[in-house]
């Protein structure tokens, strides 16, 4: 049986909409990546991050996950403060930041359309988390063949599409309930955490999402 690869195609057309915001915004912003994202990181990671979907501005501009906007700076700085990261984050790719036993990803790969309030914004439609979900589920698959021991999910929308890549059943649970909790699934223990964008940050502090990425080193470092 022929697995799916975590790698969409470049002009991926599995979600209409999404497929036909890229082609116009490849028109009009000709500088922007304006593609299914690609995985940072290191293909023998213990630990993968899991994001919701590419922020229009951020990593559908610069085509690395989490990077050019907000979400970055905190996310990149957590990680090198817990040891997961070498180098400064600049919000571009060619930063010199470097991932060591993560990778980061997106539970879809292809930005939302482009919305004037809230550039970062995922609206995104259920068929499409659907659709996208095949190239989550290689990606953990792969990753699992390869040492994984830790998901962290950033997001309630990340965090349910990792439960059903898995086969597990959605989740109903608030983020305010599971934050900072875990659990374990075939040798894998899932993190549940806030995303790490600026109108979260009323309820986790900087302090909070960085703590809990030294804490996930610890118990790897415990597992070993
Ligand atoms: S979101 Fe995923 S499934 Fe949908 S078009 Fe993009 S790469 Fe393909």
């Amino acid at each position: 049986m022929s697995m799916t690869s975590p790698l969409p195609k470049p002009n991926c057309t599995l979600c209409p909409r999404l497929a036909m915001h890229r082609e116009n915004h490849r028109i009009i912003y000709p500088d922007y990546f304006n593609a299914p994202v690609p995985c940072f990181g290191d293909p023998n990671a213990k630990l993968l991050i899991v994001g919701q979907a590419p922020g229009w501005n951020g990593a559908n501009r610069t085509g690395r996950p989490f990077t050019g906007d907000k979400s970055g700076e905190l996310l990149y700085g957590a990680l090198r403060e817990a040891g997961f990261a070498t180098g400064n984050y600049g919000g571009h790719k060619d930063d010199g930041v470097e991932l060591k036993d993560c990778m980061v990803t997106n539970a879809v790969r292809c930005a939302p359309n482009k919305d004037e309030k809230h550039t970062d914004a995922h609206e995104l439609e259920s068929s499409e988390i659907i659709q996208c979900r095949q190239f989550l589920k290689a990606r953990i698959e792969e990753q699992k063949n390869n040492g994984l021991k830790a998901i962290i999910a950033l997001g309630l929308s990340a965090y349910s599409s990792v439960l059903m890549a898995q086969g597990l059943p959605e989740n109903n649970e608030s983020m305010k309930k599971l934050s900072n909790t875990k659990k374990e699934f075939g040798g894998i223990v899932l993190y549940a955490s806030y995303h790490p964008s600026p109108r979260t940050r009323q309820w986790m502090s900087q302090k909070q999402f960085i703590d809990q990425f030294a804490t996930i080193k610890k118990d790897l470092l415990i597992a070993e």
